[in-house]
């Protein structure tokens, strides 16, 4: 990636780093305040049923009492009994007899004008005959009341003493009988909502109203309230959880920047060191299990800074892939590779070095030429160079299978690195011309474990096998799985347990004590078995 690519990155990850945040504050703050708004007007909706409740109730006790009495029909005992109930309950403003059919006498005395026994709108549960819009016809009330009667008394009540209850000021609220009869409301914006509320009691939203609704077998009680609320609530979530979403942005550009500089930096770092030529090749023993034979290395680039601090090539080659640094340091690499191992492969003819090369390397088939070139007049042969080519990332899978063909032709031996670990390995496994396939160091690790990869590593060998591939096992640390690899006749392995990476020179000393060791001298070696001519 070019640096003017970084930083576009950089900026697109800031942008998005601040925007996400944001975003998902925005959300979060409109969710909660349509939840809390929706609570709250149910709330309301559920006191003022409750209200409507007490008004009922507390009427229908004053009329039991007044059945109960058994005092004569409109006495002064009555009448003193109907008034002092009537001031005593809240949500009475007067108290009636009926008798054929009219009024007889109430909480205001006698009755002389003709009061009509009410045709009732509904029956209680309890029995009570609830007629609604009922002129009072006695003392100096005005107005429509609700009358509540039982037996031959009623009780007229305020429809205002329904909806009494404290709530915002923008909120409307409406009682109703469960069929629906309005019985008191606080005039609503949108009448056409509450008539469908009476009929479909339901809570929710419409794009300018909340709306909720409480009902039971006796009463009805509707909310409603402008979305306006609704934009204050939000306004008030947000606000209480701004201070958050700040600090989710100012953390995701924070760590977008740091990464990116730090990418930014590794990579000009790179640069220079790759400019510079600051790299040094380790060399990995690579044993032939059967024999306990060095037949060879594998050569892994090291990078140490000035300041002495030691890079990880699984960070810096990736880097170096993406942004087109890979080209100049595998060729500084084969030429650390040739200066290093010059004397020891004139030496030994059947020792090899395994040279790791990278996606681009492959597909371009450049690595190749410029090692043929590099070759000439070294006195190395072509087939002591083994080349790993890794699956990851290769994208131009013609480019590589021309490229590979190119290679054996000339003499190298060719190995997949990294088998198994892509999610196309099979493709290129069928695809690609290879010599050899390195089982990867995942596989290894799972030998005499009961993972899942574990049965995967046993038919790896056996599909190398089918394909005429030889087999070359990487990361043995234990005695165990070198014990497995051996009983499936993998030819060739490296890992700790042999030896780690090693400088130049004690690559050298190693290959002579193993080569003392197994009792074979240079000059009676032969090329490893599978191995193109
Ligand atoms: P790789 O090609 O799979 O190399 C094997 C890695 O496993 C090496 O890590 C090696 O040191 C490590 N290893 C070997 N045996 C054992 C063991 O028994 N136990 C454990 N825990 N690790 C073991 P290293 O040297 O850090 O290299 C990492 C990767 O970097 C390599 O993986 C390869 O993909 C890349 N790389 C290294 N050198 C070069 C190079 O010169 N060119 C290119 N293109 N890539 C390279
Ligand atoms: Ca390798
Ligand atoms: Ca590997």
């Amino acid at each position: 990636m070019k640096r003017v690519s970084i930083i576009a990155a950089i900026a697109l990850a800031a942008v998005l780093g601040a925007i996400l945040p944001m975003a998902a504050l925005l959300y979060v703050s409109w969710s909660r305040a349509q939840v809390a708004e929706a609570d709250r007007l149910q709330g309301t909706a559920e006191r003022t049923l409750q209200r409507a409740h007490r008004a009922y109730e507390g009427g229908l006790l004053a009329l039991r009492k007044l059945n109960q009495s058994g005092l004569p029909p409109c006495s002064p005992e009555h009448l003193r009994l109907m008034r002092s109930l009537a001031l005593a309950t809240t949500s009475a403003e007067q108290v009636g007899y009926f008798a054929e059919g009219r009024l007889q006498c109430s909480s205001w005395g006698q009755v002389d004008a003709l009061v009509p026994e009410p045709t009732p709108d509904h029956i209680t549960a309890d029995g009570a005959a609830i007629t609604l819009g009922v002129s009072p016809g006695a003392g100096d009330l005005t107005g429509t009341l609700v009358s509540v009667q039982l037996g031959r008394h009623d009780i007229l009540i305020d429809p205002e003493r329904f909806v009494d209850v404290i709530a915002d000021p923008n909120v409307r609220l409406a009682v109703a009988t469960p069929d629906g009869r309005l019985i008191a409301q606080q005039p609503m914006p949108d009448p056409e909502l509450l008539h469908r509320l009476l009929r479909e009691p339901e809570s929710g939203h419409t794009p300018r109203t909340l709306y909720a609704t409480a009902h039971d077998q006796e009463w009805l009680a509707v909310a409603t309230a402008p979305c306006v609320g609704l934009a204050t609530a939000f306004q008030q979530q947000f606000w209480q959880l701004l201070p958050l979403g700040a600090v989710g942005a100012v953390l995701a550009i924070a760590a977008g920047i740091w990464l990116s500089r730090r990418r930014l930096s590794l990579r000009n770092e790179l640069a220079i060191a790759v400019r510079r030529r600051e790299f040094r090749m380790h060399y990995q023993p690579i044993i032939e299990l059967d024999t306990g034979i060095c037949v060879g290395a594998e050569a892994l680039v090291r990078w140490s800074r000035a300041d002495g601090t030691q890079v990880r090539p699984d960070l810096f080659i990736p880097v170096a892939e993406e942004t087109g640094l890979i080209e100049a340091l595998t060729d500084h690499v084969m030429d650390l590779v040739l200066s290093d191992m010059r004397e020891l492969l004139i030496h030994d003819r059947s020792a090899h070095i395994a040279i790791n090369l990278s996606a681009g390397d492959v597909s371009s088939g450049r690595a190749l030429k410029v090692l043929s070139g590099k070759l000439v007049g070294t006195g190395i042969h072509p087939q002591q160079i083994w080349l790993e080519a890794t699956e990851r990332g290769i994208l131009d899978i013609q480019g590589a299978r021309t490229s590979l063909a190119a290679a054996r032709r000339a003499g190298h031996c060719v190995a997949i690195d990294d088998f198994g670990v892509g999610y196309s390995s099979l493709q290129y496994l069928q695809q690609l011309p290879l010599d050899a396939l390195k089982i990867d160091k995942s596989f290894i690790d799972s030998i005499g474990t009961h993972s899942a990869t574990s049965p995967v590593t046993s038919h790896i060998i056996d599909m190398a096998r089918t394909l005429g591939l030889f087999t070359v096992a990487e990361g043995i640390e234990t005695s165990a799985q070198l014990a497995y690899l051996q009983s499936r006749q993998v030819e060739f392995g490296q890992g700790w347990l042999f030896s780690r990476p090693l400088p130049a020179a004690e690559f050298i000393a190693f290959h002579e004590e193993r080569r003392k060791q197994y009792g074979k001298a240079p000059e009676d070696m032969q090329k490893p078995a599978g191995i193109a001519e």
